[in-house]
C-alpha cells in the first residue's frame, strides 16, 4: 500500500489555475477563484497532482502517526 500522504499549496506560487483538481482522480482538491483546498479523507496519495502542477506549487508531507 503506498504510504499515506498529505498534500500542500505553496500559496505564494499558486495562480488558481485549476490543474491539480482536473487531473485528482479523487476529487480531493477544489480550487476556486480564491483559494485551494484540500481533502484528506478522499486522497488516495497518487501524487498525480503533484506532476500536473505547471509552477511545482505542490509538495507531499507524509501522514504517518497519524491514522
Ligand atoms: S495525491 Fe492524488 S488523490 Fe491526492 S490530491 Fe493529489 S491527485 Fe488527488
Ligand atoms: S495546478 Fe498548481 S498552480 Fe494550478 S491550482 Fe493547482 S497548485 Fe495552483
Amino acid at each position: 500500500m503506498p504510504e499515506k500522504i498529505r498534500i500542500i499549496v505553496n500559496e505564494d506560487r499558486c495562480y488558481l489555475c485549476g490543474g491539480c483538481a482536473g487531473v485528482c482522480p479523487a476529487l480531493a482538491i477544489r480550487v476556486s477563484s480564491s483559494k485551494w483546498e484540500f481533502f484528506q479523507d478522499k486522497c488516495i496519495s497518487c501524487r498525480i497532482c503533484i506532476n500536473a502542477c505547471p509552477v511545482g506549487a505542490l509538495s507531499a508531507e507524509p501522514l504517518e502517526g497519524e491514522l
